[in-house]
């Protein structure tokens, strides 16, 4: 079945964690080449810059055997002033079959998906949703810790402009996790954007108990000014250091999306010290753009039970057995 991955929020638990399952089969095998989408054209239409996501679509693409269509926003026909849609239908009508979007307005690439039969993936949209963000953090926390259900994940800074911070809290409550979003007041919104994730202003009541701390970067491009004093302030009330890590528990792991303001958000010792797992999250984001691209084109295959159907076939043995 074709689809479009538009959002963590609209997603169910289940079809979650089949994606994490078959990211995690990539993984296993090293992200070794395989024809899923031999010959079929993929998209790519960044409105926003990008490093990570970008890269990560095209070598998740060319691992599946696709033909990536990069638009060169700036060198192509949007600037002639084309509209997003318009665009989009030109992409398919070139024969692509789906559309990877990263925009500045939030919800983007649910308008293109409405006009397009190609399967649409949000690769960050505005302060909406960065749903394969979202996916790459859990794979990567759950290879570490082993699992998501119980932990506490404290997520730092700009929350209130991060599309990585809302998929994020999505992905975690819905796996089980316990979300806290702490920041300086002005970066926090009015309520907790996602029912179930917790908000407070105070760091040390964030960190506290915390098995993951994930900072985020300043969104210098989507604050108008006056936010914070100054971004030395800033830091010193709510940079990441490894002073700051201690008040975690002693095997938390630090994220961040990247690309990271050093010295700001998170301290350069944090970012490249034994606790930081920021590596770890570029590599998976290949394993999970390839499962999201097989996915939306419907042709994932489930290549291991999911870890909710491995439960739900032990509780089925047991009460066999019992
Ligand atoms: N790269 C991520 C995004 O595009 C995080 C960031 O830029 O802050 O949302």
């Amino acid at each position: 079945m074709r689809r479009h991955l538009l959002t963590l929020r609209a997603l169910e638990r289940p079809q979650i964690e089949a994606l994490l399952d078959a990211a995690q089969a990539y993984a296993d095998d090293g992200g070794r080449s395989r024809p899923a989408l031999a010959g079929r054209p993929v998209a790519t239409l960044f409105y926003e810059p990008s490093t990570r996501t970008e890269m990560s679509f095209e070598l998740a693409a060319a691992r599946l055997g696709a033909v990536v269509l990069r638009c060169d926003v700036d060198h192509s026909s949007v600037r002639k002033g084309e509209s997003l849609v318009d665009t989009a239908r030109t992409f398919e009508a070139l024969g692509a079959e789906v559309l990877v979007i990263r925009h500045p307005a939030s919800g983007a690439p649910a308008l293109a998906s409405r006009h397009v039969e190609a399967s649409v993936i949000n690769a960050g949209d505005g302060m909406h949703e960065h749903p394969t963000q979202g996916l790459l953090d859990l794979l990567t926390v759950r290879q570490i810790k082993g699992r998501l259900e119980g932990l506490r994940v404290a997520i730092v800074g700009d929350v209130l402009h991060s599309r990585v911070a809302r998929s994020a809290a999505w992905g975690f409550t819905k796996l089980g996790a316990r979300v806290i979003l702490t920041g300086p007041a002005t970066l926090l919104p009015s309520a907790s954007p996602v029912p179930g994730a917790g908000m407070t202003s105070s760091l040390d009541e964030a960190l506290e108990g915390a098995d993951v701390v994930m900072t985020l970067r300043m969104q210098m491009e989507r604050q108008a000014g006056g936010f914070v004093p100054s971004l030395a302030e800033y830091a010193r009330g709510f940079g990441i250091t490894d002073a700051a890590l201690a008040r975690a528990r002693s095997d938390a792991i630090l994220m961040h999306p990247g690309p990271a303001n050093l010295g700001v958000e998170v301290s350069l010792d944090a970012a490249y010290g034994a606790r930081s797992v920021i590596s770890r999250q570029v590599e998976n984001g290949v394993f999970i753009r390839m499962a999201a691209l097989e996915w939306v084109v419907g042709r994932m295959e489930t290549r291991r039970p999911s870890t909710v159907e491995r439960h739900k076939a032990l509780d089925d043995m047991a009460q066999v057995a019992g």
